[in-house]
């Protein structure tokens, strides 16, 4: 046994799988039990590094034969604490971030297969190699990973154009709470076969399972974009300067933000060395960015 703790017969049986690289513990699990904000915090006996999918199946076996909760993490940059153990001490935290291969890219189908704990700012770095865009873009991307991004169904900037995480999502695949993998890994657009499980995994928080690979959907890069910044007297006046946009060419629209003008003093008041960019303050702002 790994060590005489409740735990120890647990934590030989993971050893067997995952071996040192795979298991962190004691001091070493500090990072990963409490969120960024510092606003969640639990314990776990071991966070639990899978290099590969069959690690991953044979570990959540393990814990499913013993009935040890598991609380999948990614990036850890959630606002709500849900990838953080409970106080508990006995969750096992699995953190996929070894799981980082791009396994294929197809700039002919304009699709990807990345692995959940690609960072989805390295994602995104891919399909700009290719020539095209990953659009999906969240101020979180250096950190978050791509199985958080899907886990949590993430909105961003450029939701207007492309929709949220699911809507770029063509195939999953993923380990199951008994262990088991779900190969879905389509591309086929067009498929239109039994039902789409993997928007049960999109935005269930981990709660039915490890999303492991996905298959993401890429666009062509703009060719052209241009970005305004506009003060409005109202929430009205904003909603009439969209539908002009929507009016003149709605295809082009790539995001539309409003933003309160309490909400922009506060930044202007607390975040060191910001400035507006406009000659005078205004009761509200439109942040509108146009591509073709
Ligand atoms: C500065 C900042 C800006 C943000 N902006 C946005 C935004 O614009 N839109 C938005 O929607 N969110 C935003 N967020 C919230 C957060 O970044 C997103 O929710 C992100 O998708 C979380 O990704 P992550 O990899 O950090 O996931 P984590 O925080 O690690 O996990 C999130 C949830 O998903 C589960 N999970 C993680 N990986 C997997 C997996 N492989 N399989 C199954 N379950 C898994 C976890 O258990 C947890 O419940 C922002 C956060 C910050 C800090």
């Amino acid at each position: 046994m790994l060590d005489d703790t409740p735990y120890g017969e647990l934590l030989t049986a993971l050893h067997a799988v995952l071996g040192d690289r795979g298991m962190l513990r004691g001091a070493d699990t500090g990072a990963y039990c409490h969120d960024w904000r510092d606003l969640y915090h639990g314990a776990t006996p071991v966070v639990i590094r899978p290099a590969d999918v069959a690690e991953l199946s044979a570990a959540v076996k393990i814990c499913a034969a013993r009935g040890v909760a598991m609380v999948p993490q990614g990036g850890n940059t959630s606002m709500v604490g849900g990838a953080v153990p409970d106080e508990s001490g006995g969750q096992v935290v699995v953190s996929l971030a070894r799981l980082n291969r791009l396994r294929d890219l197809d700039p002919v189908d304009m699709s990807m297969v990345v692995e959940a704990g690609v960072p989805w700012q390295t994602a995104q770095a891919h399909a700009a190699a290719a020539g095209l865009l990953l659009p999906l873009s969240i101020s979180s991307e250096g950190t978050a990973q791509v199985g958080g991004i899907l886990s949590t169904n993430a909105g961003g900037n450029n939701t207007l154009r492309y929709g949220n995480a699911r809507d770029l999502v063509l195939g999953i695949e993923a380990v199951m709470p008994d262990g088991e993998v779900l190969h879905a890994l389509r591309r086929l657009r067009k498929d239109n076969t039994g039902y789409a499980l993997r928007h049960l995994l999109i935005g269930a928080e981990g709660t039915l399972g490890f999303i492991t690979a996905a298959v993401l959907k890429l666009v062509p890069r703009p060719v052209e974009t241009a970005v305004a910044l506009c003060g409005v007297p109202s929430p009205e006046a904003a909603t009439e300067l969209f539908r002009m946009f929507q009016r003149h060419d709605a295809a082009t629209i790539q995001a539309f933000e409003f933003m309160s003008g309490t909400g922009m003093g506060f930044v202007l008041a607390h975040i060191p060395d910001t400035t507006l960019p406009l000659a005078s303050p205004a009761p509200h702002y439109a942040l509108i960015e146009l591509a073709t």
